[in-house]
């Protein structure tokens, strides 16, 4: 959508306050994707005439959305500040419930992290109400890690699971054991009503956003995301916009029923890919039942780390589990590129921490189950944002508060604490 200039004759004034809205939203939208610029290059980038521009970011300077930064280099004339982001004063928190872990993220405006906490977890132990308690006081360690006078702009948690992302109900997590859990209430209560949004989305979705995010102008409108973990994860992209389905519930890709006679999953079903190539899958196939990369009192990334170091060394079971892994990777993989037709598949969570052993089996046999030649022209990458997809994705989603409204955010430059309050 264009940018429109600020006031146009005629027009009421609630037309005028919703047309400066929606360019102050332009403004930031623009920053965020493109990075620091001139007032000049906003305005000539935008559409927007310069006037306009100046006005809307001393607007914004005011409501602590952007800052003047360094001078601009290699720009033709006399250089100019450039105007960004501020990283001062908001952030937006992301959290996780994985069956293995919790973490909590918060970011500036930049999409930088400013402060991150993860501990293990085995989920299957806990009851819902003693998760979120965990949760919530890992959440209020992530807070105590900010500087005096940071404003948290929202909350948004990821769940491997069918979530109502409005109402901030689980309806069912199968691999947590959760149903109908109303996760946003709760977090409220546990966090004595912290004043801020809290709400749900499924964490392949938020890995998606977070995939998106990173890659900014690049982004492109056609992209899936695998997400292997205990479940298997589908972010589905289509038109630039993530596909939610007519309930929000589109994306469970790792309920594929891909052998009718295979074992029971944790949904109930039979045969879902999941059961297949979840990470307890590979496990089993790769190591003894009281082998440490299977105990889930012991950190993810160590136990995984410890998988990669077997697999350096050429030991043969844990290169056959992968090799077996990866076969069945394929052949669901090639059934979303035939029906998708993706320009990217990224592939994260354990997929990229073993992708030099799953990558060249990988590609070579997609190339045969798709279709469409050379697979549909779709590109093979390995996320490398680890297991902080989805909780970067929770704090992209929650920050889109203040992208998509940024005068909804307060006018009065925040009190810095620090001062007011004193030591205690
Ligand atoms: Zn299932």
């Amino acid at each position: 959508m264009r940018a429109r200039d600020g006031w146009i004759a005629g027009a009421s004034t609630a037309d005028q306050l919703a047309v400066r809205r929606h360019n102050l939203a332009v403004v930031m939208d623009h920053l965020r994707l493109s990075g620091p610029m001139s007032r000049a290059r906003i305005a000539a980038e935008t559409g927007l005439n310069k006037a306009t521009v100046s006005s809307l970011v001393a607007e914004l300077g005011e409501r602590g959305l952007v800052a003047e930064g360094e001078t601009e280099r290699g720009a033709v004339g006399r250089p100019g500040l450039v105007i960004e982001l501020d990283t001062t004063v908001h952030v937006s928190l992301g959290a996780e419930i994985s069956v293995d872990y919790l973490s909590v993220l918060a970011m500036n405006l930049r999409g930088d992290a400013v402060a991150e906490r993860r501990i293990a977890l085995d989920a299957s132990r806990l009851s819902p109400e003693e998760i979120l308690a965990r949760l919530a006081e890992l959440i209020r360690d992530v807070l105590g890690d900010l500087a005096d006078g940071t404003t948290v702009v929202g909350l948004t948690v990821a769940i491997p699971g069918l979530v109502e992302s409005v109402s901030g109900i689980v309806h069912a997590a199968p691999n947590l054991g959760w149903r109908e859990v109303r996760v946003a209430d709760l977090l409220h209560e546990l966090l004595d009503d912290p004043g801020i949004a809290i709400l749900l989305d499924n964490e392949a979705n938020l890995a998606a956003l977070a995939e998106l995010d990173l890659r900014g102008t690049d982004a492109p409108d056609e992209f899936i995301l695998l997400m292997g973990g205990v479940g298997i994860g589908g972010g589905l992209v289509t038109a630039g916009q993530l596909l939610r389905g007519a309930c929000g519930f589109a994306g469970e890709v790792g309920h594929l029923q891909v052998t009718p006679s295979g074992e029971t999953c944790r949904c109930g079903r039979r045969g879902c890919w999941e059961t297949v190539i979840g990470l307890h899958a590979l496990l089993a196939l790769a190591a003894g039942a009281d082998d440490v990369v299977r105990d889930p009192s012991v950190d993810l990334d160590e136990r995984l780390g410890e998988l990669r170091a077997r697999a350096e060394r050429g030991d043969r079971r844990t290169l056959d589990a992968i090799a077996t892994i990866t076969a069945a990777l394929v052949s669901g993989a090639g059934t979303l590129l035939n029906i998708f037709n993706p320009r990217l598949l990224v592939l994260g969570g354990y997929f990229a921490v073993l992708s030099p052993w799953i990558e060249p089996g990988l590609r070579e046999a997609l190339h045969r189950e798709v279709f469409a030649p050379k697979s549909g022209g779709c590109r093979i990458e390995f996320s490398g944002l680890g297991y902080s997809a989805a909780v970067r994705g929770g704090a992209v989603q929650a920050a889109s508060a203040v992208f998509d409204n940024p005068s909804a955010f307060p006018l009065t430059p925040l009190v810095r604490t620090v001062q007011e309050v004193g030591p205690a």
